[in-house]
């Protein structure tokens, strides 16, 4: 896969946006500025790979605004090494983000069809991840606890089994409300059944359903 003086420097530009609009995170502006988004869209989109708007990719899902990658890696305060569970795989370009900034990421999406090319994208470009195939309410307990667990798809409300998936001190984020917006939710784990929520702005994602969907 390629990537391009000519989309390094528009991903320069969208940094520079991202900072105008608050993100100050540098470690989340360095792997934005490193993880070469357009390969993870649809080819008919490429041309609009860094403008900070979100994007159909297949299955009618989309992938998310840079902005609000931003936003939600930044609430998570990810460090090396870190175990993060990602539900909504998507595009997996969040995934990458999360990678790059050298996390351990476990990420679930429900459509067979982006689980298996969201896997191929992410190894085409020597990022690891591990991918799963499912609904990702349960989460993977089996895999945690998790340091964050963030949630890339609308969410009326967050299962509590997730929530039982964090560390002590780990971190929750959540797009939270019905399918006309929804709230950023950041919950912290402050002991095994105390949580600390905040709120951090209205976004519109698509809605988190349950079941798997194998095939188109
Ligand atoms: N993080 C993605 C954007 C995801 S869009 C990216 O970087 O591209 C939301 C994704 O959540 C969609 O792909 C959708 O299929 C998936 N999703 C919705 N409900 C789900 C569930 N219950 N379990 C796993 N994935 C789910």
């Amino acid at each position: 896969m390629i990537d391009d003086f000519e989309a390094k420097g528009k991903r320069k530009r969208l940094v520079a946006e991202l900072k105008k609009k608050g993100i100050s995170d540098e470690e989340v502006l360095r792997a934005i500025d490193t993880v070469p988004r357009h390969l993870f869209m649809d080819p008919a989109f490429l041309i609009h790979a860094y403008v900070d708007k979100a994007f159909p990719i297949s299955s009618g899902q989309t992938i998310s605004q840079p902005y609000t990658v931003a936003v939600q890696t930044s609430l998570l305060e990810v460090k090396k090494r870190h175990r993060i569970l990602e539900i909504g795989t998507g595009s997996g370009y969040q995934a990458a983000v999360l990678a790059e900034m050298g996390a351990k990421v476990y990420t679930i999406e429900r459509f067979r069809d982006l689980y298996l090319k969201a896997q191929q994208t992410l190894r085409s470009l020597g990022y690891e991840a591990d991918f799963f195939y499912g609904d990702g309410y349960a989460g993977k307990a089996q895999y945690g606890p998790f340091d964050g667990i963030i949630i890339t798809a609308a969410i009326k409300e967050i299962p509590g089994e997730l929530l039982q998936q964090l560390k002590t001190g780990g971190r929750l984020v959540a797009p939270v409300g019905d399918s006309s917006y929804q709230v950023m939710t950041l919950m912290i784990r402050e002991n095994d059944d105390s949580f600390t929520t905040t709120t951090h702005g209205t976004f519109v994602f698509v809605p988190m359903l349950k079941g798997t969907v194998n095939g188109k």
